[in-house]
């Protein structure tokens, strides 16, 4: 079970100076501003300040020593004494020194947050898929409401310092021994209140809209291929970059070629006469046919390989290959002709 000097990596009898210490390097390691969306070190972040938060307060040292803990969360005291609530106030002067901002419920309320990705799908002809194409993709994205410009507030009005908090966003209540700090239930923390809501978005500023964008698709993609696009995506939020967009491609099937990596298969049909004999035969390729040498003696299945004609390297220069692959054909009818002849070789090879 970790206790909240295990957060902080200190021992139970750790001086205040030495709280102090592990807490500054701790919350300099998972600070938001440096992990920016990373989730884990958020909660690792908001682990570490609510362990200071008991641990360098005194009182709630005390307490919390007394009361213990449960899973690591801290136990309920006498009066349900909350301990995931803390003051803001010496939080803040330490952050003010520590990253030059201001108090934490500003940083937190302006954390920036990076948008998130948007999948799309584009549909290829195999023909395109190996000569490359341009897409036009149309996502849905969340952007700013074009009626209010994103402010939420009807064209004519703006959003005003919030009455409740005065802009501060938060709260104080005294409850017995500790200052207790919420977000401000009137503005929710944003210190603003928008009184006349823009009535296109309803107040969120915020539209959804289809934005067409042109993806640009590299010869020889292949069928699942993914395409990031990066900032295409949703918005960030509070100057938070954009997500990408995710571009998944579908290649449809050929009729005449089996993609295997850079390669392309082909079925050759062959008499059982060329196959035994050797012969030319013609090959498609992609940029046209290719008449190829079948050596004697070639079995069913036999794959003969046509150089740097198959599909381009999508990371890399040149191409695969063709491999054309034997196919002995044997007639449903034949003629007179043909009959005789058969005969005569049946009857010779016994
Ligand atoms: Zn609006």
């Amino acid at each position: 079970m970790s206790s909240l000097y295990d957060t902080l990596g200190v021992s139970k009898g750790a001086s205040a100076d030495e709280i102090k210490k592990a807490y500054r390097k701790l919350a300099r390691e998972y600070h938001p501003d440096r992990n920016p969306g990373d989730l884990s070190a958020e909660d690792k972040f908001k682990e570490v300040q609510h362990a200071y938060d008991v641990l360098s307060d005194d009182e709630k040292r005390k307490a919390y020593d007394r009361f213990g803990a449960q899973n690591g969360r801290p136990g309920a005291g006498p009066q349900n004494v909350n301990f995931g609530d803390f003051n803001i106030g010496d939080l803040g002067d330490l952050f003010g020194g520590l990253f030059g901002g201001g108090g934490r419920a500003q940083q937190q309320r302006r954390q920036p947050v990076r948008g998130a990705d948007v999948e799309a799908e584009v549909r290829l002809s195999f023909e395109d898929s190996l000569r490359g194409a341009e897409a036009k993709v149309p996502v849905e994205l969340t952007v700013a409401c074009r009626t209010c410009g994103g402010t939420g507030a009807e064209p004519g009005t703006a959003p005003v310092i919030c009455p409740e908090c005065n802009g501060r966003g938060v709260k104080a209540e005294s409850q017995g021994l500790f200052a207790l700090s919420q977000p401000c239930p009137r503005c929710r923390g944003n210190g603003t209140v928008i009184e006349q809501p823009c009535t296109s978005c309803k107040g969120s500023g915020r539209e959804r809209r289809i934005k067409t964008y042109t993806v640009k698709i590299k010869p020889g993609v292949k069928d699942g291929t993914r395409i990031r696009l990066k900032g295409k995506g949703e918005a960030g939020a509070n100057g938070g970059p954009a997500g990408d967009l995710v571009v998944l491609a579908h290649v449809d099937a050929s009729p005449t070629y089996e993609r295997r990596g850079d390669d392309l298969v082909v079925n050759v049909p062959l008499s059982y006469a060329t196959a035994v004999l050797g012969g030319k035969v013609e090959v498609p390729t992609p940029e046209g046919v290719v008449s190829l040498k079948i050596p004697a003696g070639s079995e069913d299945g036999k794959l003969l390989r046509i150089k740097g004609r198959g599909a381009p390297r999508i990371n890399g220069s040149g191409k695969g290959d063709v491999l054309a692959r034997v196919r002995i054909e044997v007639p449903k009818r034949v003629n007179k002709k043909e009959r005789e002849l058969l005969e005569q070789l049946q009857k010779s090879s016994g």
